[in-house]
């Protein structure tokens, strides 16, 4: 175990399948799944495989993995100008500490999409 991984942190557990996940893309240095308590349909998380609580203890190879991934699942939920009807589109957040309301210290993306009622869907 390098300091990589953290034995008692719920998403190291769940890149290594320890703890079951709906996994969306999974790279050498990023894993996403599906968030659990979703605030929208198709809310995901995209986290570097490397253990750090926040932001800024991640180092930068893993975090140039992520971005991309995210914008690989925008096209993947048809969240993107080219896919999706008028109205459509999604927030990208990232909470670093209990006062931004973070709660797995484990950094993570959430990828959350924002539907037009109109279309029916959110
Ligand atoms: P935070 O508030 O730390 O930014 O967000 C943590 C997110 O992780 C929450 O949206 C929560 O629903 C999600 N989450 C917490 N535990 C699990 C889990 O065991 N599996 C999955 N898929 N998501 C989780
Ligand atoms: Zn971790």
């Amino acid at each position: 175990a390098s300091v990589a991984s953290n034995a008692s942190c719920i998403f190291c557990k769940i890149i290594k399948g320890e703890i079951p996940s709906f996994k969306l893309i999974e790279t050498a240095k990023s894993y996403s799944f599906l968030d659990i308590q979703p605030t929208a349909d198709a809310h995901v998380l995209v986290i570097p495989k490397y253990h750090g609580a926040k932001l800024h203890n991640i180092p930068d190879d893993y975090l140039a993995d992520i971005l991309p991934v995210v914008k690989k699942l925008t096209k993947v939920l048809h969240l993107d100008e080219n896919n999706t009807p008028d109205g459509e589109g999604y927030n990208v957040l990232q909470n670093n500490g209990r006062i931004a309301h973070q709660m797995v210290d484990h950094v993570h993306f959430h990828l959350i999409p924002k539907r037009d009622a109109a279309t029916g869907l959110e």
